[in-house]
């Protein structure tokens, strides 16, 4: 399963055949821009492409490579660049196993937050959180973002390769090959996030992605 933008794929070929006939749709010479339904879309892929994840495109073109197909290119601050949708579809899977082990290792900060807290307002509503209502340990500076920095300044080899056991559902952890990644990451999460406890219904107001 993948999801692009809220829509969601069995399969990277369905995918792929989704794109394919969207651009078709659209058409060679097509410019798709911010007010376009088309562009969160394919923001959304470009956001899972490995070398242009970061980019907030100005406008998506549709036009011919030197085949003959169909190809993508993003338009950001005055440049044009052709990216392969067949690698954003593919990336993911490798980030979304690097995301999931890092959530984990930063699991005892989030823990350590849920069991200080005492009660309080919360600072997404401003109304008080009683002990009935569901909460969420939000991060004030988004866990998206800790973990883009992180990987920005980290200098090392970023991990591909991950304990899972299919028996423990969603388990999964750092080899002990990228110890110093795991360490390392876990020291920057313990120093830099900001956790407070919110109403679970205002997490999920907040960000279109929960446990964010
Ligand atoms: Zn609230």
């Amino acid at each position: 399963m993948l999801e692009i933008s809220e829509v969601k794929f069995r399969t990277q070929d369905s995918a792929r055949k989704f794109i394919r006939e969207l651009l078709k749709d659209y058409g060679s010479g097509r410019r798709i821009g911010r007010g376009d339904p088309g562009h969160k879309f394919l923001s959304g892929l470009l956001a899972r492409h490995p070398d242009h994840g970061a980019v907030d495109p100005d406008a998506f073109k549709v036009q011919p490579n030197y085949m003959g197909d169909l190809e993508l290119a993003f338009e950001h601050g005055g440049q044009s660049v052709v990216f392969s949708y067949n690698t954003a579809i593919r990336a993911r899977k490798r980030g979304n196993e690097l995301e999931r082990a890092m959530r984990q290792a930063a699991l005892n900060d989030v823990l350590s937050a849920r069991n200080a807290f005492t009660g309080g307002i919360c600072d997404l509503c401003g109304a008080p959180i009683t002990g009935s209502q569901a909460t969420h340990v939000d991060h004030v500076v988004q866990f998206s973002e800790l973990k883009k920095n992180f990987l920005r300044d980290w200098s090392g080899d970023i991990p591909t390769k991950f304990h899972t056991d299919p028996q423990r559902g969603g388990f999964i952890a750092f080899i002990e090959a990228d110890y110093d990644f795991e360490t390392s990451w876990m020291e920057y999460h313990n120093k830099k996030a900001v956790l407070r406890v919110v109403h679970d219904k205002c997490n999920l107001k907040r960000s279109r992605f929960y446990g964010e």
